[in-house]
């Protein structure tokens, strides 16, 4: 869309190396290429002996073999098998030069002079792990654009990559407006006065940002005043690539954030198709292009003060433009198709809609009675949203497009 466009044009975020150790969510900036293959070498994948087979049939089913060599896991295994005997060989361990086959122990029986005898017939191959059969040397084993798994991790790990290339995290500047905003904590339930209201989406917004690679600098409740949402949002420009704001992004008078934007920089999106999230904003804030290696203004976006709206656009909206700016490839989260058990029978006839919706035991959705806006409740209720066309109504049983909010978040 428009909006990754904008974040696919921006300057790229600089890279940085890490340790591997500690690069557990961070978007890969390079191929990482193998400069080994693995397994290094042919190694067991069971305990048991290596033989040849070639000795196994000539000396027929009941003959037994001397035991000429033991090879534990870290031997260099490099000493050649004996025509006519077998090797101990241990899971893991180099297979001898000539072995080729492993037998597990449990189809062997070791007589009470020390030879070895088999129960089961074996096949070329089995149990020997094959040098390279897993990472080929100058294999790209892991892509740039890739977000660190805990499997990426441990595969980075197993071609001796102490250290990864990586984007720099995306300095976001987060702040709330409202007047009528307290903080959990600062006030007690009790003592929230009539027209007051706990500032929710602070520390969802903050938590999602930080899951999506984010370093967060909070700034906090900014009032519903142009000066003060003027003075912040310079401020925040300084010295973060991107600046999200809550609130205050709509059509009222006490909405300060958009002629902030307009006096500082520039507005360029203003209001999307969809339901929730239609006050959602994108422009520039301009800065000191002197402060090294920045672009001369900061990513604006402006997240609709209702805390459902603005949870969805911090998934639907948000998410793909940080990542864009981190250099992710895939950013697209993949609706699956699942039959729906609600009715959905008065759509928005012109804004797309995402529905709150809960995974049953078989597998079809169910919808939260409430759909508003302001109602938290159904997305944490929910396991996802129905991405739902503008128009389109929804019967029991009809195949709908599902978006697991755990796909929104790896
Ligand atoms: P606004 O977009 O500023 O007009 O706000 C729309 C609605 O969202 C109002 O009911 C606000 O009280 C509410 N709201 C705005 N910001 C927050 C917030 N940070 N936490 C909870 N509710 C909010
Ligand atoms: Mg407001």
């Amino acid at each position: 869309s428009n909006l990754l466009d904008r974040a696919a044009a921006a300057t790229p975020l600089a890279c940085e190396t890490v340790a591997t150790w500690d690069a557990d969510g961070r978007v890969l900036a390079q191929d990482l290429i193998a400069e080994l293959e693995v397994p290094g070498f042919d190694n067991s994948a069971m305990d048991g002996y290596a033989v040849r087979l070639s000795d196994l049939l000539h000396a027929g089913a009941e003959a037994s073999f001397e035991v000429s060599q033991r090879v534990a896991a870290g031997a260099a295994g490099d000493a050649p098998l004996a025509s006519g005997t077998v090797a101990r060989i241990f899971t893991g361990a180099p297979v001898p030069p000539g072995a080729d086959a492993v037998v597990i122990q449990e189809d062997s029986v070791v007589d009470a002079d020390g030879r070895v005898r088999f129960t089961a017939e074996p096949r070329a191959g089995q149990n020997i792990r094959r040098a390279g059969e897993d990472v080929a040397r100058g294999q790209a084993v892991l892509e740039a654009g890739q977000r660190l798994s805990a499997a990426h991790l441990g595969l980075a790990a197993s071609i001796g990559a102490a250290r990864l290339t990586v984007c720099r995290k995306p300095r976001v500047a987060l702040l709330s407006t409202g007047d009528e905003l307290a903080m959990p904590g600062e006030v007690a339930p009790a003592d929230l006065p009539r027209g007051g209201v706990f500032n929710s989406n602070r520390f969802f917004l903050r938590a999602l940002l930080q899951r999506l690679g984010c370093e967060v600098t909070d700034l906090g409740i900014v009032p519903d005043r142009l000066d003060a949402t003027r003075q912040t949002l310079a401020q925040a420009a300084r010295d973060h690539d991107v600046i999200v704001t809550s609130g205050g992004v709509s059509v009222g008078e006490e909405d300060h954030v958009k002629p902030a934007v307009q006096a500082l920089g520039s507005l360029e999106l203003w209001q999307v198709a969809i339901k929730p999230g239609k006050p959602f904003a994108y422009g520039r804030v301009r800065r000191d292009a002197s402060a090294a290696g920045l672009d001369d203004a900061a990513h604006f976006i402006g997240l609709p003060g209702n805390p459902v709206s603005s949870y969805v656009t911090g998934l639907v909206l948000l998410r793909p433009f940080l990542l864009r700016l981190q250099g992710r490839r895939d950013i697209v989260v993949q609706a699956l198709p699942a039959m729906a058990r609600f009715t959905w029978d008065a759509p928005d006839p012109k804004r797309r809609e995402f529905l709150r919706v809960r995974l049953d035991a078989s597998g079809a959705l169910e919808r939260h009675a409430h759909q508003g806006s302001g109602v938290l409740t159904s997305v944490a209720w929910a396991d996802g949203l129905v991405d739902n066309p503008a128009g389109q109504t929804i019967a029991p049983g009809d195949v709908v497009r599902f978006l697991p909010f755990s796909a929104f978040l790896d």
